[in-house]
């Protein structure tokens, strides 16, 4: 039985009211400080490890040698110039994929700020300039020798999020990436729930997997997107009822919701309106980490990046979030009173 659970147990045996005092909420660098330098360079890590972030996430995917690379997409094209040094390279669909590419290939390449394929353009326009610059494609191995560097040299304790890009696709491919990533994971030490890391996929049977076939202690964030097809073999409305979340509760310790799940909006009086979900996952001793957090991609109903975090992490009473904006949600953060569950 989970800590938490037993714990609401006995306060409902001693009839005490539940107002335990939760830990504060932790700050995850989404693709680390990406809101100000290419997301997934050690640039935007090392900034993200500075501006005082709980976690730095990487996202993973292969190279055909299948070395584990920290890279958003399996496509190269949206935030490096494949295009321009090996342009007879795309597959028939016209994309760079970089299991295609060894680690040495992709090593070459120039990162940048994200852009539309369609367009050419920025897809925040604000951030750092395209094409400016210096930046590379780290391997996770890479990436886990930089955090495990920065917390030695600053004495700080700075964990790591990770998560296994499109298990079901590398499949196709040949290539067990959750074998791979895990197995990495566990030489770094990553291995149990004390060690200051989380794996994370939105795959529900993968994430089981992980636990249950390949024998990972360590902790395991259950993302929940939307049904629209990026990950058919997994059936989100399900997964966020109350017996979803029961099953998800057997072999993880949290959920990452889209935050459109968490609150849908405000009312005509401008009160957030707020699901169940994390009071449901709770319930299950699921700790909850909502993406994406954006200054500057705010949605509709909140006026300011601060009324954001204040529904999500006051209102909504949420572990943790995701955010491209490390430094204001670490200000914010830091600021608030401590929540009560
Ligand atoms: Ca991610």
């Amino acid at each position: 039985m989970p800590i938490a659970r037993a714990v609401e147990i006995l306060f409902l045996l001693l009839a005490i009211p539940m107002t335990v005092a939760a830990d504060k909420p932790v700050v995850i660098a989404h693709r680390g400080a990406s809101g100000y330098l290419p997301e997934h360079t050690l640039e935007a890590k090392a900034l993200a490890f500075g501006m005082g972030a709980d976690y730095l996430e990487q996202d993973v995917v292969l190279s055909r040698d299948h070395v584990p690379i920290v890279l958003h997409d399996i496509h190269l094209d949206t935030v490096t110039n494949v295009a321009e040094v090996w342009p007879d390279r795309a597959r028939d669909d016209g994309r760079y994929y970089a299991i295609d590419f060894t680690l040495a290939e992709i090593q070459l390449l120039a990162v940048t700020e994200r852009i539309d394929v369609n367009t050419g353009k920025a897809v925040y326009p604000g951030r750092f300039p395209v094409g400016s610059a210096h930046f590379r494609i780290p391997s996770l191995e890479e990436e886990l020798q930089f955090v495990q560097g920065l917390n030695r040299s600053t004495g700080k304790n700075v964990g790591i999020y990770t998560e296994v890009k499109k298990p079901a696709w590398h499949r196709e491919q040949n290539a067990d990436i959750s074998r791979i990533v895990v197995d990495l994971l566990h030489r770094y030490g990553y291995r149990d729930k004390q060690d200051n890391g989380y794996l994370q996929c939105f795959d529900a049977a993968e994430s089981e997997r992980m636990r249950n076939e390949l024998g990972t202690k360590l902790k395991i964030v259950q993302l929940i997107g939307k049904n629209n097809g990026g990950t058919p073999s997994t059936d989100f409305d399900q997964l966020r009822t109350p017996s979803g979340l029961q099953s998800i509760a057997e072999y993880a310790d949290g959920i990452g919701p889209d935050m459109s799940l968490v609150v849908s909006g405000v009312d005509g009086k401008g009160a957030a309106q707020i699901s169940s979900l994390v009071a449901d996952a709770h319930k299950n001793g699921l700790v909850v980490h909502p993406y994406t957090f954006r200054a500057d991609g705010l949605p509709e109903y909140a006026d300011s990046y601060e009324r954001l975090l204040e529904i999500f992490l006051v209102e909504a009473g949420c572990d943790g979030l995701f955010t491209d904006f490390p430094d204001a949600t670490v200000r914010f953060r830091d600021a608030m009173p401590l929540p009560q569950r």
